[in-house]
């Protein structure tokens, strides 16, 4: 073929504009993935977060059970010494006495639970607020982070279109056999179709080639293949 070096010439560079096409759609392709998992991973945070409020509810719960507890006992200790002006006997007024006494050891009891609750609604309330403080930091982080990723998104795809167009431009001058095949191996081999050979080796399986390949490019008679993983070989000028 009379031009075809000028094809090889426009076949490197169409490989340049695919090369680059395929690591822009990769990297399009991981930028909604990446915001996902993001937000994915704060609903996880959130729910963390609700759990602890519920902790922190149940905790406000059980002081009210033990608060209403301690009001109940503290009434019958009244009760109690109320009646002590009543008894008749000294069997009845020990009697009395040691209900009381027994009521108050109860209470004390009680309200060490009750201090021991509000401990713990301390605690649950500092964790609260440093829980809510390191998430509103990093939601804030997430939403510059996630504007710069969405503006990417959009200098990738302008520079998409830029590319394509580029690309439809230079498909057109190519022989259109030369082109099918090209397009056949890129499909079929990873994104590279056009490659060179560096110390005697193809550049897209990295098998050392015979002497006479070398040879067969350079007449320019017709495209070469690697044997190997049949990709276009070309030499660099
Ligand atoms: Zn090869």
């Amino acid at each position: 073929m009379e031009n075809l070096k000028e094809q090889i010439k426009m076949l490197v560079e169409l490989q340049g504009i695919d090369t680059r096409i395929f690591k822009l759609d990769d990297d399009l392709a991981v930028i909604p993935e990446t915001i996902k998992n993001k937000e994915a991973e704060f609903k996880a945070k959130d729910a963390g977060l609700k759990k602890l409020e519920d902790e922190l509810k149940a905790l406000q719960v059980k002081r009210k059970e033990k608060e209403g507890e301690l009001a109940a006992k503290e009434g019958n200790i009244k009760k109690f010494q109320q009646q002590l002006n009543l008894v008749k006997t000294n069997k009845e007024y020990s009697a009395l006495q040691e209900e009381i006494g027994r009521a108050k050891a109860d209470n004390s009891i009680i309200e060490e639970d009750i201090l021991k609750i509000f401990d713990e609604v301390d605690a649950e309330n500092k964790r609260i607020a440093q829980e809510k403080e390191f998430l509103k930091s990093e939601e804030a982080k997430f939403a510059e982070e996630k504007k710069k990723l969405l503006g990417e998104e959009e200098r990738i795809k302008a520079e998409l279109q830029g590319i394509k167009a580029q690309r439809e431009t230079l498909a057109a001058k190519i022989d259109k056999n030369i082109l099918k095949k090209y397009d056949r191996i890129i499909k079929s081999k990873d994104g590279l179709a056009v490659v060179t050979i560096a110390n005697e080796a193809c550049q897209g399986c990295f098998r050392i080639l015979p002497p006479q390949v070398t040879n067969e490019i350079k007449m320019n008679k017709d495209l070469v293949f690697c044997d190997n993983c049949a990709r276009i070989l070309y030499i660099e000028e």
